[in-house]
């Protein structure tokens, strides 16, 4: 089992297993919500068990996003409608050094700010190209 919590401790987040891979989304809901760059640890639900006060937002159409009630601690985004319902983000700051997982893809690389990269050779996937297989409603807010 790998434990991770939020900052102030009041929600725990327990896997039956180490995610090996880390994807980051520059979109504007994921830069605006987690404050530079979302990144996301995806497991599936029925291997994550989480206890605490969670608060979420409804942040489009088919997904939404969680954190602790008491401290604001990011905590997850998932889809709550569509083909990956099964599938949750956890933020991999909840975890001792992000469970060790690699940083394996980046999405919205050509929206990232001017003023910083993520190293590696990991692919990035532009808006166009993303949006071409992704449904995303950034537009429509
Ligand atoms: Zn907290
Ligand atoms: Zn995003």
């Amino acid at each position: 089992m790998i434990d991770g919590r939020c900052l102030c401790g009041a929600v725990t987040v327990r896997l039956t297993h180490a995610p090996a891979e880390l994807s980051a989304c520059h979109c504007d809901m994921c830069r605006r919500w987690s404050g530079s760059v979302q990144m996301g640890l995806a497991m599936p639900v029925d291997a994550v068990q989480i206890a605490g006060s969670v608060k979420s937002y409804r942040s489009s159409s088919f997904s939404e996003r969680a954190w602790c009630e008491v401290c604001g601690s990011a905590l997850w985004l998932r889809n709550v409608e569509g083909p990956d319902v099964g599938t949750i983000e956890l933020c991999p700051g909840l975890f001792d050094n992000a469970v060790g997982a690699r940083l394996v893809r980046e999405v919205y690389a050509d929206r990232c700010p001017d003023g910083y990269r993520l190293a590696g050779d990991h692919p990035r996937i532009s808006r166009a190209d993303y949006e071409r297989d992704h449904p995303f409603v950034e537009d429509a807010r």
